[in-house]
């Protein structure tokens, strides 16, 4: 029991770590692709460069690959989430936004393609002030749930995106006590849901496996956003300004429209955006 409550503790740990702005870059390269609750003034305070996010980004897949899926296993084996269908990780309370890999976005858009907006905390912005981001989120109602949550229920739950999927279980890579990074699961612990329920072995390494082949995913689309932006601001003399990209999204904030570039299917997509239109 001891080690269990250890590892709750752990994960419990990340979360209160990760709503202070003491982030690193790796942080918040995490927390836009899982949602988590940020501001947009947090998202702004690091914007490494495009090469050298991807050498982190690059690394931080040869880390997760590396993770041993054992350890994994036993983590998701000593949590044993189960969930009690209180819908709460389908609003914002608990997750600000839901990311697409681009084969969520494809079926989604397939069937309504109004469903989807740029995902928040756009990576870069042009001296033109275009922003650029990594791929496409769920739209979500006023009321700050999905749009596909009816009566509490998911709408598309046999077809619902990979990051439903997965959730909570999810990878987060952090620094340990001795500023070794290290992947550890993360999730909204302890906040909702029934915990240490019996989940079988296969069942266990079903998820490990899904959780690695998400954030291999999740970090392979990111690599080819990132070379891909890098091409075209070089081809077209263009580069990130954070001045520039402060002012627009001030001007945003006021109602103001965007242009915002969408990473998908290694093209951008040019979508124009006013606040509240997600
Ligand atoms: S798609 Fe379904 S499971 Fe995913 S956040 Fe929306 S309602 Fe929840």
């Amino acid at each position: 029991m001891e080690d269990e409550n250890l590892e709750m503790h752990r994960a419990r740990s990340t979360l209160v770590v990760w709503s202070h702005s003491t982030l690193a870059v790796f942080d918040l390269m995490k927390q836009v692709r899982y949602g988590y609750k940020i501001t947009q003034e947090v998202s702004n305070i690091i914007k490494s460069s495009i090469e050298t996010q991807l050498v982190e980004t690059k690394n931080e897949l040869e880390g997760m690959l590396a993770y041993p899926d054992e350890e994994l296993i036993d983590i998701i084996k000593k949590v044993g989430f189960e969930c009690d269908l209180c819908g709460r990780c389908c609003t914002n309370e608990f997750n600000d936004h839901v990311f697409l890999l681009d084969k969520d976005t494809a079926l989604l858009k397939e069937n309504d393609p109004s469903v989807i907006v740029p995902a928040p905390y756009y990576e870069f912005c042009d001296q033109n002030g275009r922003f650029y981001v990594s791929g496409y989120a769920l739209k979500t109602k006023p009321d700050g749930s999905c749009t596909f949550l009816t009566n509490g229920r998911c709408e598309i739950y046999d077809s619902r995106p990979s990051i439903c999927r997965l959730y909570p279980y999810m990878l987060h890579y952090e620094a340990d006590e001795d500023g070794n990074l290290e992947w550890r699961q993360i999730g909204g612990l302890n906040e909702h849901g029934n915990y240490h329920t019996d989940i079988d072995d296969d069942e266990c390494k079903r998820i490990a496996a899904d959780i690695k082949e998400y954030e291999a995913g999740y970090l392979n689309q990111k690599i080819v956003f990132l070379n891909t932006v890098d091409e075209r601001f070089k081809k077209e003399g263009l580069r990130h300004v954070q001045g520039v990209y402060d002012r627009e999204m001030r001007r945003f904030k006021k109602g103001g429209e965007i242009e915002v570039f969408v990473f998908f299917d290694g093209e951008f997509e040019s979508v124009k955006f006013v606040q509240g239109s997600d």
